[in-house]
């Protein structure tokens, strides 16, 4: 963010399914199989303060082992603790299911914080495989509420705040991360602008810079399927709405989940 302050490091930007998608025989996947270099993993961030070497994790992907590598690389700890915690924003799986990875077949961690809304975090704990994370003490669920502040360290905080999106299993929220100096907004998934209560613009002007779901370009960008059963809005129609904002505003937006 500044320098020397926390740092936001987008660890992916692919939709759930990351890049190359299973099955996928579309020329963008057949590079990427091709190609390692043209790979991409599902949206997550890291949140870093190198001020106390401490990080976080914003969701958990199915290619978790990959960025908590990369998130190694860039900062490593040193005392080989995995995370200070993961903020999750929902229950589907680019955003969770790499949780698998702490269990007991895997890493086999211990008390790593795991902050999810109400339904979310029942979810977790009544469902398998899920809920022996829980009961072994891989994780530690930690609560978080619509529009409360999570403090991680002086001045730096994350905040959840909820958005409507298709709710099988949990809530879904984006978050606000804030420091001293600087703040950024995280929103990988929403079905649509209008159903949110917070203007698109007015999220902006309260942060620096701001991570939206670019999900699809158009509406002919899933052929087969019905785009009614897995809304997003449109990037198309996100420039549009974007259009009128003064530039300052509309440079803010970075588009992931692609
Ligand atoms: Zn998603
Ligand atoms: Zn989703």
């Amino acid at each position: 963010m500044v320098r020397g302050g926390p740092i936001l490091l987008i660890l992916g930007a692919a939709q759930d399914g990351g890049v190359p998608h299973a099955g996928c025989r579309a020329r963008c996947c057949e590079a990427a199989w091709a190609d390692p270099a043209r790979r991409r993993d599902p949206a997550c961030a890291a949140i870093i303060d190198p001020a106390t070497g401490r990080r976080w994790m914003i969701d958990c992907t199915p290619r978790f082992p990959e960025q908590l590598r990369r998130l190694e690389e860039t900062s490593p700890r040193g005392d080989g603790a995995p995370l200070d915690g993961i903020f999750l924003t929902h229950a589907h799986v680019g955003h969770y299911a790499g949780l698998i990875h702490l269990g007991r077949e895997a890493m086999g961690t211990r008390g790593v914080p795991v902050h999810a809304m109400p339904r979310m975090a029942s979810f977790l704990r009544t469902q398998g495989p899920w809920g022996q994370l829980v009961s072994l003490g891989n994780v530690d669920l930690r609560p978080l509420e619509d529009g409360r502040a999570v403090p991680l360290s002086e001045g730096l905080s994350v905040t959840p705040f909820a958005v409507p999106h298709r709710g099988e299993y949990s809530e879904t929220v984006g978050f606000r991360v804030a420091g001293s100096r600087c703040s950024a907004l995280y929103l990988p998934d929403i079905d649509t602008w209008d159903r949110w209560d917070t203007p698109l613009g007015e999220a902006l002007r309260g942060v620096d810079v701001a991570f939206l779901d670019g999900t699809f370009f158009d509406a002919g960008e899933l052929p087969g399927r019905a785009l009614a059963e897995v809304p997003h809005p449109l990037m198309r129609d996100t420039l549009l709405r974007l259009a009128p904002l003064p530039p300052v505003e509309r440079a803010k937006v970075r588009f992931l989940h692609l």
